[in-house]
């Protein structure tokens, strides 16, 4: 009625972000479901790059991708793999629309902090043997100790052949675990900050306890080293040329009596990989090519050939341009990327590091991070105002549940990751992905809403005209 007076403008007015399992239906709750238990499977098996390498191929050639030759005919929906050095992986569709309109890309990662043996590892004290490690990315030393690890990783022979290992994943073999301090005797080290009470040097693999049988010097470390021999065929100088790292042991599991989280090693950022893999799997002809990156190194600053600094992934766009006479610059700056990283979720267990109106919370979906940085936003891209605004058109129009994100309080902390490198070649780039708690902690935390809603994101941009 033309002259009803309203009373409360705050729904029209006022933006309000609601719980997400207030907002789906029955039926996408199955389908939330069931995403949920396929990325329980993958983040189990996918513990180090070169697995998660290995699974995605795996699964993308049972779709129909095959890996890229140069030369090849790329016609609309052709479907094709580069597989980067085992290390790092890019799929991609091909689109209707030819690649001067530019491609869609999601971007994710696939390592995840650890413990890398150092070159020479092997070493005896006092009758118990030790693998000496080198800790890669950002990790809270204290979490490591006194928890179940394993072995994964390869070592590669002189002869050039490589040989696989693991150790720990089978229930039948034995873990691996750095020991710390009983509180009866912790007394000077509870003193310590977090940060100094367990060092970088002191984080040795517990490995070995009986002696080779005959008489002589390091006879435990000669009886490691045999058993590595039976096992691998390996001597200790091949380790200078292995890359062995030790991961997290604990199996996958749902968290909560509600089962509506997912514990598990590497969810940064492998909640995120998943949810770009599965969606590019799933894709016949899209509008527009569709750019799926799984990269390696992200988590030491995205340097080195398989991080997405190096130049691979230009050489392999590059390639897809000149397959239809394109200049890779008109491609990339047609182009979008969505980030996909995870960022933190609110913790109410520690308020005081966030601001809770603009950091994301659990099942509230898919976390937009305009910019990450620290400080005065130092190293961010900063995504523009249109980008989000892109953003909020397509996700409106496929029933994404997203929410805004930041990485804590203003002069808390920061952090970045693979966005600015990609902004940094001329192409609209923003972060988004699956809120974490406890995240680069051994067992971090997800919401099973937050991660298909991921998952529903890239799919949506993806499917964008
Ligand atoms: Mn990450
Ligand atoms: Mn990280």
């Amino acid at each position: 009625m033309a002259n009803e007076k309203k009373t409360d403008y705050r729904a029209e007015l006022f933006y309000q972000p609601k719980h997400g399992y207030d907002r789906i239906t029955a039926k996408e709750r199955a389908a939330l479901e069931e995403y949920a238990e396929a990325y329980k499977v993958f983040l189990n098996e996918a513990r180090i790059e070169r697995e998660a390498v290995k699974l995605s191929i795996a699964m993308a050639e049972e779709k129909g991708f095959t890996e890229y030759v140069p030369g090849m005919a790329l016609k609309p929906g052709a479907k094709i793999y580069y597989n980067n050095r085992d290390k790092a992986l890019i799929l991609a569709v091909i689109g209707k629309a030819p690649l001067s309109d530019g491609c869609v890309i999601a971007g994710a990662h696939i390592d995840a902090p650890r413990l890398d043996l150092k070159q020479q590892p092997l070493m005896e004290a006092e009758e118990l043997a030790f693998f000496r490690t080198h800790y890669y990315g950002g990790i809270k030393k204290y979490q490591w100790v006194a928890t179940p690890l394993e072995l994964h990783g390869v070592v590669a022979l002189k002869t050039g052949e490589l040989v696989d290992v693991t150790i720990g994943r089978d229930p039948a073999d034995p873990q691996l675990v750095i020991t710390d301090l009983l509180p009866h005797l912790g007394g000077d080290q509870g003193k310590k900050t977090l940060s100094e009470a367990i060092t970088g040097e002191g984080l040795k693999l517990l490995i070995g306890s009986v002696p080779y049988a005959e008489p002589g010097k390091d006879r435990v470390k000669l009886a490691i080293m045999s058993i590595l021999n039976d096992r691998y065929g390996i001597t200790e100088e091949d380790f200078l040329s292995a890359e062995l790292m030790a991961v997290p042991a604990m199996e996958v599991r749902d968290i909560g009596l509600d089962r509506s989280m997912i514990g598990g090693y590497g969810h940064d950022d492998r909640s995120c990989a998943f949810a770009e893999l599965k969606a590019i799997l799933e894709l016949k002809t899209p509008p527009r090519t569709a750019v799926c990156i799984l990269a390696d190194k992200e988590e030491t600053g995205s340097d080195g050939v398989t991080g997405m600094l190096s130049q691979a992934f230009d050489f392999f766009m590059e390639d897809l341009c000149a397959s239809q006479n394109v200049p890779l610059r008109r491609c990339y700056e047609k182009s979008f990327c969505l980030s996909a990283d995870v960022c933190n979720g609110y913790d109410p267990l520690y308020p005081e590091v966030s601001e809770l109106a603009n950091n994301a919370k659990l099942n509230y979906g898919v976390g937009i991070c305009k910019y990450t940085g620290s400080r005065g936003k130092s190293g961010t891209s900063d995504a523009s105002a249109e980008v989000v605004a892109y953003l909020r058109k397509v996700f409106a129009e496929k029933g994404v549940v997203w929410q805004m994100a930041e990485l804590g309080k203003v002069d808390q902390g920061g952090g970045g990751t693979i966005a600015k490198y990609m902004a940094n070649r001329g192409i609209d780039t923003i972060d988004a992905g699956v809120p974490v708690l406890s995240m680069h902690a051994p067992f971090e935390i997800v919401a099973k809403f937050d991660c298909y809603m991921t998952y529903k994101a890239v799919a949506a941009l993806y499917a964008a005209k």
